[in-house]
């Protein structure tokens, strides 16, 4: 690939590796440096939420080790994936560590970067588009908009043992956090709801659930924080789902039908087709 002049990419040297955020999933919002790790790596480490059409940037011959979870089993545990790293690393190669969205957001490439510097590595932390702000902009909600927030929230709906974290303080979010943006909450949300609406929140509030954002099945769900408690019908929204409360959600009414998403691109496409 030829570069502009103002882009000239690192070396990707023998026995480093880098921590490499994917994005949400459509291939078009990978950074350049991702793409440059792509087509350099040695060995590729990749995560559950990676979309697989983009490891099809690499060589063919590119080896590749999936260490997500599938079905809610984690193939590999961290410990694992961090001891393959290192000695991949040691071995010479050059390492890919791909993750979905941005590797700093929810992530734990902070864990796996203190690793690397504990065993001396080098490496190169590779920022992506994280879900919670990727995959609300694919659903026409502004992370920000003047009207509506001066400031927003990323919040984790599970902690480690996969409840819901006890440290969050929920009368301070709802008094000072017009948006809050949930990352694995989906099974939780009952729960985050309730506490939130203890502390005074609008039962009213806006609601958004988006799922597979920015991938061809991306769906949203728009509703109430009251309405969704109430609403026990199937379907329920699937995972992985990014949740986004606050009233920005309202402002995906006015402009959906005039954005242009990898979903209605796709449509679009099919269309031509028929
Ligand atoms: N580092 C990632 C987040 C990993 S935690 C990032 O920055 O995006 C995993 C959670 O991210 C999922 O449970 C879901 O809440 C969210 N997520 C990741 N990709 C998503 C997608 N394409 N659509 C909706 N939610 C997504």
């Amino acid at each position: 690939m030829t570069h502009p002049a103002a882009f000239s990419p690192p070396t990707f040297h023998p026995g480093t590796v880098w921590i490499t955020g994917a994005g949400p999933g459509d291939p078009g919002l990978l950074t350049l440096l991702a793409l440059e790790g792509l087509k350099n790596a040695d060995i590729i480490l990749y995560d559950a939420l990676i979309n697989e059409d983009i490891l099809d940037f690499a060589a063919p011959t590119t080896p590749r080790i999936f260490v997500g979870k599938r079905a809610g089993i984690r193939s590999k545990k961290q410990s694992e994936i961090t001891n393959l790293m290192i000695t991949h690393a040691k071995n010479g190669k050059r390492v890919l560590r791909l993750k979905g969205g941005d590797p700093f957001i929810f992530g734990r490439g902070g864990e796996e970067a203190i690793e690397l510097a504990r065993s001396s590595i080098h490496f190169r932390i590779i920022p992506g588009i994280t879900a919670g702000i990727g995959g609300i902009a694919y659903a026409g909600i502004p992370a920000t908009h003047r009207d509506i927030n001066t400031v927003i929230s990323f919040i984790t709906g599970h902690d480690s043992s996969g409840e819901l974290p006890h440290t969050i303080d929920w009368d301070s979010l709802a008094k000072s956090s017009p948006v809050m943006v949930f990352y694995m909450a989906l099974k939780t949300m009952p729960e985050i709801i309730r506490n939130l609406t203890a502390a005074g929140l609008n039962p009213q509030t806006s609601l958004a659930i988006i799922s597979s954002a920015t991938t061809p099945k991306q769906t949203t769900l728009e509703t109430t924080l009251e309405n969704y408690q109430k609403t026990t019908q199937p379907p329920r929204p699937k995972s992985p789902a990014i949740i986004i409360i606050g009233e920005s959600v309202k402002i995906r009414g006015l402009i959906k039908d005039f954005q242009q998403t990898i979903s209605n691109d796709l449509k679009t496409k099919a269309l031509e087709g028929q």
